[in-house]
């Protein structure tokens, strides 16, 4: 998916490209940032890959070929193994909300239901994790870093005016699931609720599963959020 594919205005500058896909076995939305205005000395674009999801890896090493871009940084929206599962298959640093830091472990997944799914034995894991703050810098642009806790201790949401990347703390028509170990009924509730008041209604919110929407048509037709207000 090309910014121009999204069929809204663009928020991020022109030279820099987002590339959308989905992996793994829960059709994990994986997105790159490439960032044609920083190159290195080999001339590739600097890019930022957010939730590399199981297959990930492999599928991001054929479009940096075809797209002639270089990985910097994995950053991830929260730890669920299918958000995860490729982050230390780029030898770069890995930006996680410190409250999920310890789910990047294999351990973490090791005794789940998900262990055999996303072939747990065979993960490592990333030898260099760094923790997310308030702001981060990717496809050329500053974005706000919002920790929005109850589907994952440390979900966080990456915004800047227009466009979200939300992980899955909302999807269109619905929300993360909260019944799940580290989940938060009420966190998620209270982030809902920061959600709705702090963020534009057209702001495009490009989710961790399924379609993009915008915050306003949730707010609109989300029956998860009618009763946040
Ligand atoms: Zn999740
Ligand atoms: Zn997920």
């Amino acid at each position: 998916m090309s910014n121009e594919d999204r069929g809204v205005a663009s928020p991020l500058p022109d030279s820099t490209r987002v590339v959308g896909f989905v992996a793994g076995p829960l059709e994990t939305n994986c997105y790159v940032l490439v960032d044609a205005a920083h190159t290195g000395d080999d001339g590739l674009a600097s890019a930022v890959v957010i939730d590399p999801g199981m297959g990930a890896g492999e599928v991001v090493r054929q479009l940096a070929a075809q797209h002639n871009f270089r990985v910097e940084r994995v950053v991830l929206t929260h730890g669920h193994i299918d958000h995860i599962r490729d982050a230390a298959d780029f030898g770069v640093p890995v930006y996680v909300h410190p409250a999920d830091r310890d789910m990047l472990n294999p351990q973490w997944t090791a005794t789940s239901q998900f262990a055999a799914l996303f072939d747990v034995d065979s993960m490592a894991m990333p030898s260099d994790i760094r923790d997310l703050d308030n702001t981060i810098e990717m496809g050329g642009t500053t974005w706000e870093i919002h920790h929005m806790p109850g589907h994952s201790p440390g979900s966080v949401m990456f915004r800047i005016p227009g466009l979200i990347i939300g992980g899955d703390v909302l999807f269109k028509g619905g929300v993360g699931r909260t019944d799940l170990p580290g989940s938060s009924a009420e966190e998620m509730l209270l982030s809902l609720k920061k959600l709705t008041h702090e963020f534009a209604d057209d702001d495009v919110v490009l989710s961790g599963h399924g379609p993009h929407t915008t915050v306003g048509e949730e707010k609109r037709s989300n029956p998860f959020l009618q009763s946040v207000k």
